[in-house]
């Protein structure tokens, strides 16, 4: 009988010890999983630890958010946006603290993009965790530079603002084709042929030109003495007369504001008595991303950009440089080349040439890039109150 315990007795130690061997390796099997899961999540995280973004659009415009602090939320890691925490409690995210951002060179720079929420919020990064840069309004157009894809697959598009600044904006707020679907398949491609530093003798030979293929370009004109036809042919033959400077000499422009807008307004009146035309659109010689004028005066960029704009001027700067500046005459296959090159699959295309005396071969190539335009499908349009900007980033 005692035998027959002590046998019962073993037997139920060694179905003790076997259940507990048995109970150990399913926790050990659960530990490992976990494990590789968490390694797993963490490899997948390839960029850099951003603020938390929350899962819900919490950059969403609503009048709560207007008085939103954005000061304690930045880099701290808490994925609770104060945007998000003045309104509802359904927007806070247990998954954000994981989230990262891949930041691609943009597949859409250089595109317009439009405002089509009321107002939005600008970050300087993407997510709404991010430092607030100043809101932007419903119908606002800005060039996307830049674009960046949380881990929550949010996308945010990188966007250029007045005054050089740029910031990023959710892209739920934004489309970027006018037609609110955000569907390149329906992108219209628009390319802008403009010239600087006319006009002059070939003026005319390009008007020819532009008129054969029925297209309109801009002209961002200089002084020039003896040249009152082809300002005025430029006005009376459709194309837009916008202007550029009266001297184009930076020592002298770019020592300071006033010493800019008395030469612009110079300009202005110069063609105004010519043409009738007062041009409301221009360029800054070498562009507003120049870095001759810091030379002469520190940050004059900065606030010229911001100073044209206050004043009623539209100020434009190039996507596709046709290089025809490089040198003095540039080989006509060269100028086309380099227009292919640049053009890339932009749906948008703002093209640098010039019209001074000695570009005799920027109107040799001009039909041979007409025709390269037209037939990748862009529509060639002159540069109008409507049309939307193009900026370089200012650099002073
Ligand atoms: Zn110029």
């Amino acid at each position: 009988m005692s035998r027959i315990m002590k046998t019962n007795r073993r037997k139920r130690n060694r179905q003790s010890v076997n259940q507990w061997i048995a109970a150990l390796s399913i926790i050990a099997v659960i530990l490992t999983a976990m494990i590789t899961i968490i390694h797993l999540s963490n490899e997948s995280v390839t960029g850099p630890s951003t603020p938390a973004v929350s899962t819900s659009f919490s950059d969403r415009p609503q009048s709560d958010d207007l008085n939103v602090s954005n000061t304690s939320n930045t880099q701290s890691g808490s994925h609770t946006s104060t945007d998000t925490t003045t309104t509802t409690t359904t927007t806070t995210s247990t998954t954000a603290s994981t989230t990262s951002t891949t930041t691609t060179t943009a597949k859409k720079n250089g595109t317009p993009c439009t405002v089509t929420a009321e107002y939005a919020n600008i970050r300087s990064g993407p997510g709404a965790g991010y430092d607030f840069i100043q809101k932007v309004f419903s119908g606002e157009t800005y060039n996307i530079i830049g674009q960046a894809t949380a881990n929550n697959g949010i996308m945010w598009y990188e966007i250029e603002l007045s005054g050089g600044k740029t910031g990023y904006i959710c892209g739920a707020f934004v489309n970027y084709n006018g037609n609110g679907s955000n569907n390149d398949q329906t992108t219209t491609k628009e390319a802008y042929l403009t010239f600087d530093d006319g006009p002059s003798s070939n003026t005319l030979k390009i008007l020819d030109i532009l008129d054969k293929y029925n297209v309109k370009a801009t002209f961002f004109v200089i002084y020039h003495k003896g040249q009152e036809d082809a300002y005025r042919a430029i006005v009376e033959r459709g194309h837009t007369l916008a202007l550029h400077s009266y001297t184009h000499t930076y020592s002298e422009i770019y020592k300071s504001k006033t010493a800019f807008f008395d030469d612009l307004d110079k300009l202005s009146n110069y063609v105004s008595n010519i043409t009738g035309i007062t041009p409301l659109i221009m360029r800054f010689p070498g562009g507003s991303s120049n870095t001759v004028s810091k030379k002469y005066c520190k940050g004059i960029m900065s606030e010229l950009t911001g100073e044209v704009q206050k004043r009623g001027y539209s100020y434009y700067d190039w996507n596709v440089d046709s290089g025809d500046a490089d040198a003095v005459t540039v080989d006509k296959d060269k100028i086309v080349a380099n227009i292919k090159n640049n053009l890339g699959n932009r749906s948008n295309a703002c093209i640098l040439m010039h019209d001074a005396s000695a570009k005799t071969t920027t109107v040799e190539a001009l039909p041979e890039i007409i025709e390269y335009l037209q037939s990748r499908g862009y529509s060639i349009l002159p540069i109008t109150g409507s049309t939307p900007l193009c900026h370089h980033k200012v650099n002073n």
